[in-house]
């Protein structure tokens, strides 16, 4: 390490459990004599987590995985408990370390506690180094020619898909020195998850592998059907889907090697050219989040906070029968009944339960991003509130606001046999591919022979769908009578 150009460098992992490709490890690898890693669970995002959370159960299996692989090297990682603002000067102080590494987050709540830690480390003469490593183009890397962020998808794609070239790809390699991860002095290992204040939530029972070898696997066995992913990605009961997504929201896998992987191919196959450009989707949707904060709390489109949703107890029961799956739509009520079970649920369906909340139902989308935030395993801020925006119709290059999903007709289309309805409702497993859909309209001598009584075994829908979309048209007039003018 003769051109190292400082003693010692702490890296802090935070959207990037891993060891491999990793843009702030590499570049403290070549920085630094001696690198140390760690880890903090902030408590000022973890307090309001209920006590058995799947995310914190998978953050706390991938670390263990990583920790291991940091010890067979020499090192080991260091965990910290508390608030990352206060934890991370006070670690570099306690190590005596000359810089800190970590990889951007462009979350506003990140984005300030960052600009903290780094007014610490800069009191204390230490530097702070934050570098890309979650997206490919980030900030005002990608903007119009006007010199404007992009907030049209298409064009963006374009712009993201001409300018990239090789290094923006390449890979950060780490290969540490004989003895540069330093074991750390006298500091906290990983404690168990009871120790941090929180119970397993069933993430062992889920297809869903942790660490980076889980991740690996996931993308081996995605590469294998990533030439139909084009025509098998809406249908909610084939595994047409990568289920990368909470493996990308935690960095257990490198977005550089998924595009590589992706761009490598898509030349010759559709399904790759389609998965590239959902990759791209959630880059625009960083960007957006990074240069229109405002989409936190607010409409994209501010024309939109004119709308006036249902308030008070119906609305509230609305809600409640939503978030529970009892609508009594049965694609809906599956999806929801996913979402509760496994932390996951299929894009198509989250489009489908979002405009419903919103459109069918009236209630505000804001509602619903909280609980997918609350639910979601791949819970991610920027992608989460671009779901919802797209779906209410207040985002950019959302879907129109007189569009709104016929909530049987998308079953029928894209649950065709009803195979996905039957296995999160087996109380309806009883009817036939076109009776499932909309079971409420089935005669009912067969109801009783599908031994399911839609009222009794089975909710009666909580709106009529004819009824609510000219409610809901009506409701959005604002918008409508705000553009004409
Ligand atoms: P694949 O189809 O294999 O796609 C690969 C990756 O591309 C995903 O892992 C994801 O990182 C990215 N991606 C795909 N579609 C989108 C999209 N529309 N927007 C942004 N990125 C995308 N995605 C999240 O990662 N976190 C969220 O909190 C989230 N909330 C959503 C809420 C709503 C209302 C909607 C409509 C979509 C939301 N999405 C979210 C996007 C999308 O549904 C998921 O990324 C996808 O279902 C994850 O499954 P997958 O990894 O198998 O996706």
């Amino acid at each position: 390490m003769s051109s190292a150009l400082c003693d010692s460098a702490l890296v802090w992992l935070r959207r990037d459990l891993r060891l491999s490709d990793h843009a702030p490890l590499a570049a403290a690898l070549r920085a630094a004599r001696r690198v140390q890693v760690a880890f903090v669970f902030d408590t000022a995002i973890l307090d309001a987590l209920p006590r058995a959370d799947r995310r914190v159960e998978f953050i706390h299996a991938s670390l263990a995985a990583l920790d291991e692989r940091l010890r067979a090297q020499g090192g080991g990682l260091i965990v910290c408990h508390g608030r990352a603002a206060d934890e991370i000067p006070a670690l570099a102080e306690r190590l005596g370390v000359d810089a800190v590494f970590a990889g951007r987050d462009y979350e506003p709540y990140a984005s300030e506690r960052d600009a903290r830690v780094a007014q610490r480390l800069a009191a204390a003469g230490r530097r702070w180094v934050d570098l890309k490593d979650h997206v490919v183009f980030e900030r005002a890397e990608l903007l119009t020619g006007a010199g404007r962020p992009y907030t049209v998808f298409t064009p963006y794609k374009r712009a993201w898909l001409a300018r990239l070239g090789v290094a923006d790809v390449a890979e950060h390699a780490v290969q540490p020195g004989t003895g540069q991860f330093a074991r750390p002095p006298a500091e906290p290992g990983l404690p168990p998850l009871e120790q941090l204040g929180f119970v397993p939530a069933g993430l062992a029972q889920l297809p869903l592998p942790t660490g980076e070898d889980g991740a690996q696997r996931l993308l081996a066995e995605f590469l294998g059907r990533i030439d139909d992913y084009r025509t098998a990605r809406d249908y909610p009961a084939v595994r047409g889907v990568s289920y990368l997504s909470t493996h990308l929201r935690f960095g257990t896998v490198s977005i550089r090697a998924l595009v590589r992987a992706a761009h490598a191919r898509a030349a010759a196959s559709e399904g790759a050219a389609t998965w590239l450009s959902e990759l791209i989707w959630r880059e625009f949707y960083q960007q957006i989040l990074w240069h229109h904060p405002h989409v936190v709390e607010r409409s994209f489109r501010p024309e939109y906070d004119r709308i006036v949703w249902e308030q008070g107890p119906l609305a509230d029961e609305l809600y409640a029968a939503w978030e529970e799956g009892r609508t009594g739509y049965p694609l809906v009520d599956a999806a929801m009944a996913q979402i509760r079970t496994t932390g996951y649920m299929h894009n198509r369906l989250r489009m489908v339960v979002a405009s419903f909340l919103a459109k069918d139902l009236g209630v505000d989308w804001r509602r619903g991003e909280a609980y997918f935030a609350r639910a979601l395993n791949d819970f991610d801020l920027a992608a989460n509130n671009g779901g919802w925006q797209w779906a209410a119709s207040s985002g950019c290059d959302a879907q129109p606001w007189f569009r709104i999903f016929n909530p049987v007709t998308q079953s029928e289309k894209f649950d065709p046999e009803g195979k996905f309805i039957r296995r999160y409702l087996p109380q309806l497993a009883g009817f036939d591919a076109r009776e499932i859909h909309a079971p409420w309209l089935v005669d009912p001598e067969r109801q009783r022979a599908a031994n399911c009584v839609v009222g009794v075994d089975y909710p009666l829908p909580v709106v009529d769908h004819a009824t609510a979309r000219a409610a809901t048209l009506a409701r959005y007039a604002v918008v409508k009578s705000d553009a004409d003018g």
